[in-house]
C-alpha cells in the first residue's frame, strides 16, 4: 500500500491554503454556505457521491461490505479575531477560534488522497462535513439526514491547544463531557432600596442560590468523579437604590455519565427553587441536557493508536476535558473514536486556548491529521 504520510506531505501546502481560505471567511453554525460550496465542488471533481443535509455534506467513495466514516466540522464562532496574521478573518465579529477551519482542510486533503487511491479501497468511505458543532448540535441534523446509515465505525479529529504540535492524543473511554444548561428566574417583589420591609428582595436569594449550587459538586458528587456547575450569567436590578422584581441566573453543568447529568440537573432545579422559597421568592427554572459525554470505544481507540504508530506519527496521551463536543451523538450510535491533534507551538507563539481571540494552529502539522485520516480509511 502507498505511504499516507508521504502522500499528505505532497499536498501540505494545499491543505494550508484551504485552511487559510476558510479562516479568512468564517461562517457561523448552519450558515456554512461558502465553506460547504467549496468542499462540495472539490468532492464532486474527485468523484464522490454527494448527499446534502442543509449546509452539511455526506460524501461516499468506494464500495465494500463495511463503511468507515470520517467527520469534520465547519462552523466558526462569534468572536472578533485579535491575531495579526495575513490570513486574519475578513468578517468582523466572526472567527475560526476552535480550529474547525483546520478540520475541514485536513479532511479535504484526505478526500483528495483517498480519491486518488480509490482502486485500493476495501471498504466504502464516508466523509461527513457537518455544520454547527458549536452549540447547534449539527451532528444530530446529520444523523437525521442519514449520515450514519450503514456506517460501521466513525472517527473525528480535533486540533488540540493543550498538546504539543504534531502529537496525536488518543484516549479510551470518556474524553469530553456531557453538557447541560440551566436558566433560572428568581422572582420577588420590587421596591425602594431604603424600604426592604415592603419588598421581597430576590438579590440575597440569588446570592444564596449561587453559593448553594457550588456545594453540589463539593459535597454531593463522588470526589473521584468529575463534574462542573458554573453560573455564567447573573442579571438583576437597574439602579443602586431600587430592589428589583427579579434576578436571572444562567449556567452550565458538565458530567461524564448520564446518571450524573440527570442528578446535577434535578439538584440544580431543587436548590434554586427551594432557596428562593426560603427567601419568600418564587423561582422558574429550566434545566436541559444539551449533549451526552463523548465516550471513545476502547477497541476503536486502540485501532487508531496502532494505525498512527504504524505510519510514524508521535502518539501520546491526552487529558479528559469538561469541554463538550457533539461528536458524542455519533458515538452513541456507532463505535468510533474522537482524536486530538496537538497544534501548540511556543516558538511560534501559538499558545492560546480554544475560543480565545488569539487562538491559532500550527499549520505545519495539519498534513499529519490528513495522513492519519487516510490511513484509518484504508486500514479499517
Ligand atoms: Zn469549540
Ligand atoms: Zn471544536
Amino acid at each position: 500500500m502507498f505511504d499516507p504520510l508521504k502522500e499528505a506531505e505532497k499536498i501540505k501546502e494545499e491543505i494550508i491554503e484551504w485552511r487559510r481560505d476558510f479562516h479568512m471567511h468564517p461562517e457561523l453554525g448552519f450558515e456554512e454556505e461558502r465553506t460547504s460550496r467549496i468542499v462540495e465542488e472539490h468532492l464532486r471533481e474527485w468523484g464522490y457521491r454527494i448527499k446534502r443535509v442543509g449546509t452539511g455534506i455526506i460524501a461516499d467513495i468506494g464500495e465494500g461490505e463495511r463503511t468507515i466514516a470520517l467527520r469534520a466540522d465547519m462552523d466558526a464562532l462569534p468572536i472578533q479575531e485579535e491575531n495579526d496574521v495575513p490570513y486574519k478573518s475578513k468578517i468582523p465579529g466572526k472567527m475560526h477560534a476552535c480550529g474547525h477551519d483546520a478540520h475541514t482542510a485536513m479532511l479535504l486533503g484526505a478526500a483528495k488522497i483517498i480519491a486518488e487511491h480509490s482502486d485500493e479501497l476495501k471498504n466504502r468511505v464516508r466523509l461527513i462535513f457537518q455544520p454547527a458543532e458549536e452549540g447547534g448540535n449539527g451532528a444530530l441534523k446529520m444523523i437525521e439526514g442519514g449520515a450514519l446509515e450503514g456506517v460501521n465505525a466513525i472517527f473525528g479529529l480535533h486540533v488540540w491547544a493543550e498538546l504539543d504540535s504534531g502529537v496525536v492524543g488518543i484516549r479510551e473511554g470518556p474524553f469530553l463531557a456531557g453538557v447541560g444548561r440551566f436558566l433560572a428566574r428568581i422572582i420577588g417583589k420590587g421596591g425602594h432600596g431604603a424600604a426592604p420591609q415592603y419588598t421581597i428582595d430576590p438579590i440575597p436569594a440569588a446570592a444564596d442560590a449561587i453559593l448553594a449550587l457550588q456545594r453540589i459538586v463539593a459535597r454531593e458528587v463522588d470526589p473521584l468523579e468529575s463534574a462542573v456547575v458554573t453560573v455564567g450569567r447573573v442579571q438583576g436590578g437597574t439602579a443602586f437604590n431600587v430592589i428589583p422584581e427579579f434576578v436571572e441566573l444562567e449556567g452550565t453543568f458538565r458530567f461524564f455519565t448520564n446518571e450524573l447529568g440527570e442528578f446535577l440537573k434535578s439538584r440544580i432545579v431543587e436548590i434554586i427553587e427551594n432557596t428562593a422559597k426560603a427567601h419568600r421568592c418564587r423561582a422558574e427554572v429550566e434545566a436541559d441536557i444539551l449533549g451526552p459525554p463523548t465516550i471513545n470505544n476502547g477497541e476503536m481507540a486502540k485501532f487508531v493508536r496502532r494505525v498512527a504508530e504504524d505510519i510514524g506519527l508521535n502518539v501520546g496521551e491526552v487529558r479528559k476535558t469538561l469541554g463538550g463536543e457533539d461528536f458524542a451523538f455519533y458515538l452513541q450510535k456507532v463505535p468510533g473514536a474522537f482524536i486530538a491533534l496537538g497544534i501548540r507551538n511556543e516558538e511560534k507563539g501559538i499558545v492560546y486556548p480554544h475560543h480565545h481571540p488569539k487562538f491559532d494552529v500550527d499549520e505545519d502539522v495539519l498534513h499529519l491529521g490528513t495522513a492519519l485520516e487516510v490511513a484509518l480509511a484504508f486500514r479499517f
